[in-house]
């Protein structure tokens, strides 16, 4: 692989699903990589035991796969620098650690957690500064082979110069400065033998090749702990972007799940459409060079560039994220409309699974009803519902009424309805609404008084797409019986 090669990893821990901003950070990977013709890497950083969630490496692999952010190397797909779970190379780690501690840059600690915690609580009373007091540091080299033969519990931590600064980059803030002071010698294998992140990250991100480390700004602090790494390791630290965080929709303070979804899951259930959400996150920490809003993926890449993604946080609009959901259902097609309405409708038991093609042709049929219509793939069962149902509920007689309709004359209404209706062979927009004009004429009453009762009548509902369109699209025999259904509601007490 040529050292230019842009190799970009995302590299979630699996501790829970997928957050949206992760799914950012991600996009964002993708799309440095697709702009470049690099790789993008998944990479699952699974060494935290502790906080392990076993179904969360298939919801970020079915998460990525549904915004359609495909890795060229990781779990599935394989690739030369694997394995990609840290936790299949942890031999790497401890060997790495290993050295480390062999050229002096690194030092076996034996203390337990009662004397970490002491250690603490005293800090604490003193307001002394927190961290490692480096009480191992300097062991004897018998007294530290003793406590291994011993079979004594140890970590191995890095030794921070003690004095010093370290100058990081980042690519879009420039360089920083830290100061060696505010550092304690940290983790970086722990006692069970498996890695901090801090080490894994570093000997991951080098044996990986990876060119870019795009990620979050909370990442930042530890950006000295890294340089300090590839410094003792002998290596060249890759490229670094922070990205900015996301703050609630009022801009007073970061999301978090109290503003509502935050797991992309969770937006896939709402009935966002993956083009929507993509489309959002991209611009909620970049921006493009034109006033252009919508981009397709393949759009996305073209235009992306590193240069162009804000350092300062960004608001997170609902608002925004429903008008992109909006626009993309209405540009599908019907046929993929009703593809990508179908499972929502299958959960709620309106369609069986898997569908009869017959059923599905009705249903694409209905796309052009409704599509306008649904501003969430989660509206569809209450937009179709009274189509795809053979009864519904008997309307109120509130409902059927209306504001000014009595039950007398709405009565005459849906009986001489059904059977002007019951005489027609097709039943045809134009057909129909020829007949149900004619029929107010007969009846001197306006359109508008006839049609609101057979809507209600036939739907339950009284906002629906076009009366004659509707008509048409549930046939003569669910209309006929629908209105006779009304009218027995009239005709009780
Ligand atoms: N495993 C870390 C996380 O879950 C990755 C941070 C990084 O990209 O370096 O966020």
């Amino acid at each position: 692989m040529s050292k230019d090669t842009v190799r970009v990893r995302f590299a979630p821990s699996p501790t829970g699903y997928l957050h949206i901003g992760g799914a950012r950070t991600a996009l964002y990977d993708w799309l440095l990589a697709k702009k470049t013709g690099g790789r993008f890497i998944l990479r699952i950083e699974d060494t935290d035991r502790n906080r392990f969630v076993p179904d969360a490496v298939q919801d970020i692999k079915d998460s990525l796969t549904w915004m359609g952010l495909t890795w060229d190397e990781g779990p599935d797909a394989g690739g030369e620098y694997g394995p990609y779970y840290q936790s299949e190379r942890l031999a790497l780690y401890q060997k790495y650690a290993e050295e480390l501690v062999k050229a002096g840059k690194a030092y076996y600690c034996f203390c337990t957690s009662e004397r970490l915690e002491e250690m603490r609580k005293k800090q604490e009373e003193a307001s002394a500064p927190s961290g490692y007091d480096r009480h191992c540091r300097d062991l004897p080299a018998d007294l530290i082979q003793k406590n291994r033969v011993a079979g004594l519990k140890y970590v191995i931590r890095f030794k921070v110069p003690r004095t010093g600064k370290t100058k990081v980059y980042d690519e879009l803030r420039g360089e920083m400065v830290f100061d060696h002071e505010t550092l304690d010698d940290f983790v970086i294998l722990k006692s069970d033998g498996f890695p901090t992140y801090h080490l894994a990250s570093v000997i991951d991100d080098h044996l990986m090749e990876i060119s870019h480390v795009i990620r979050g700004d909370e990442w930042i602090i530890s950006m000295p702990r890294h340089f300090l790494l590839y410094q003792a390791l002998g290596w060249e630290p890759p490229a670094f972007v922070h990205l900015p965080i996301f703050l609630s929709p009022d801009g007073k303070g970061k999301l978090s799940k109290r503003h509502g979804a935050t797991g992309v899951r969770e937006f896939k259930e709402k009935g966002y459409l993956p083009e929507a959400l993509v489309n959002f996150l991209l611009l909620l920490g970049w921006h493009p060079a034109t006033d252009e809003e919508v981009f397709t993926l393949e759009e996305a890449a073209t235009a992306f560039s590193v240069e162009r993604i804000s350092t300062s946080p960004v608001s997170f609009s609902l608002d925004k994220l429903d008008w992109y959901n909006g626009l993309y259902i209405r540009q599908l097609s019907h046929e993929e409309l009703a593809k990508r309405c179908l499972p929502y409708l299958q959960q709620d038991g309106l369609l069986p699974d898997p569908c009869p093609s017959a059923q599905f042709t009705y249903l694409v049929s209905l796309m052009p009803l409704v599509q306008e219509r649904i501003k969430y793939l989660t509206e569809i069962s209450e937009a179709v519902g009274y189509f795809l149902r053979d009864e519904i509920e008997p309307p109120s007689k509130e409902l059927l009424l209306g504001k000014k309709g009595t039950v007398e004359e709405t009565r005459v209404i849906l009986s001489e309805v059904a059977k002007v209706l019951a005489s027609l062979t097709e039943f045809t927009e134009e057909g129909l609404e020829q007949t149900l004009r004619a029929l107010a004429e007969k009846l001197q009453m306006k359109p508008g008084q006839i049609f609101m009762p057979v809507r209600v009548a036939v739907t339950g509902q009284t906002a629906t797409p076009g009366l004659f369109q509707l008509l048409a699209a549930l046939g003569k025999q669910k209309v006929i019986g629908r209105l006779k259904q009304a009218s027995a509601v009239l005709a009780a007490q």
